[in-house]
């Protein structure tokens, strides 16, 4: 793959892993091999993210194993003091990363490993972000397709991207993934960063693979509090609403307002404390969930200002046999 005038370097593949010991091995053997059969250069970096099962100890004797058997890969392994979520494993990978070009992929060989020699070629003929982007979505239920779309919609919105089949499945060019370390907040969503950097971007198709082994680690309450968290950080809609929930209120408060002087003047009385109670009702709903979409923000900005590190590293196992 690096002959004649191409470019060609060392590619960086880094695997977040939560409880997946079953993949490991799998997902090692599977990316390696397609990359070697077509030559090229690469390490791979699992990040085990707090994992409860044996998926540090399989990383472990995976790159043990590597060692002997695939002298021309290196494998490397991070642990997590425990699970800080998948953003932060994915930027962890990168930091420890080496490679002239990093690619971000699955553990659980849902994003192809076939196509990252594609994603490979884009970056010799000079792209700097690869996006794989999604054909269709894969087997998922009516529901949750539902809130994706609506999720991704409106984070579409905030950022001005199209993000309806967009995925965590990239490769970066080292430039972009310096630019991509260079940013300093806490609360980084990985798949609308990479593209808010700007740089040449190219895209490839792929097919969502059925998951090959363990069970998928969200759960409705993860989805939704991780679609809400990555939506304000990177947008103030929703605060707008906060001011258009207020000018609605207000223009209704008017019309009633007017209603109820002019049935004064004319001498008809109001009827019961039905309205008042309604109105209260929904006046004080509409308080409570202003204060909260501010108290959100809030407790971001309190988040991001105490600047904690995104994860604490408690482990490695390297292999320091070549390369750099
Ligand atoms: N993952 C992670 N930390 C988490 C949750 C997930 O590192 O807290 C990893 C997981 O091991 C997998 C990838 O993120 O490699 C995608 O997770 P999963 O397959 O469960 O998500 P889905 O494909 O169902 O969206
Ligand atoms: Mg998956």
């Amino acid at each position: 793959m690096c002959e004649g005038q191409k470019k060609c370097g060392l590619l960086s593949v880094v695997i977040p892993a939560y409880n997946e010991q079953e993949m490991i091995e799998k997902a090692a053997e599977a990316v390696s091999g397609v990359l070697q059969e077509a030559g090229i250069d690469h390490e791979l970096i699992f990040v085990d993210d707090g994992s409860k099962d044996l998926t540090w100890s399989e990383i472990c004797r995976t790159a043990e194993r590597f060692r002997g058997k695939r002298p021309s890969a290196v494998l490397r392994g991070i642990r997590f003091s425990r699970n800080f979520g998948k953003e932060s494993a994915i930027f962890a990978g990168l930091e420890e990363a080496r490679g002239d070009c990093c690619a971000v992929m699955d553990c659980d060989l849902q994003h192809p490993p076939e196509t990252l020699s594609q994603m490979y070629q884009l970056w010799q003929q000079g792209y700097q972000v690869i996006e794989g982007v999604k054909k269709s979505r894969g087997k998922e239920s009516w529901f949750h397709g539902a809130c994706a779309r609506l999720f991704y919609r409106l984070m579409g919105q905030a950022t001005k991207m199209d993000m309806s089949r967009a995925s965590d499945f990239k490769l970066l060019d080292r430039k972009a993934v310096d630019a991509l370390l260079c940013l300093k907040e806490k609360n980084a969503f990985f798949r609308a960063l990479s593209s808010w950097i700007g740089f040449q971007t190219a895209q490839v198709e792929f097919e969502v693979g059925e998951r090959q082994g363990g069970v998928s680690k969200w759960s409705f309450r993860g989805l939704v509090s991780y679609a809400f968290t990555n939506l304000t950080s990177f947008s103030a809609a929703p605060m707008q609403l906060v001011t258009v929930l207020g000018v609605i209120v207000l223009i209704c408060s008017i019309l009633l307002g007017g209603q109820s002087l002019y049935k004064k003047f004319t001498g008809q009385a109001l009827e019961g404390f039905t309205t008042v109670i309604i109105i209260l009702l929904i006046i004080g709903s509409i308080l409570m969930i202003c204060l909260g979409i501010i108290g959100y923000y809030i407790a971001q900005i309190y988040e991001e200002i105490k600047g904690r590190p995104r994860y604490i590293v408690a482990d490695r196992c390297e292999e320091e046999t070549q390369k750099k």
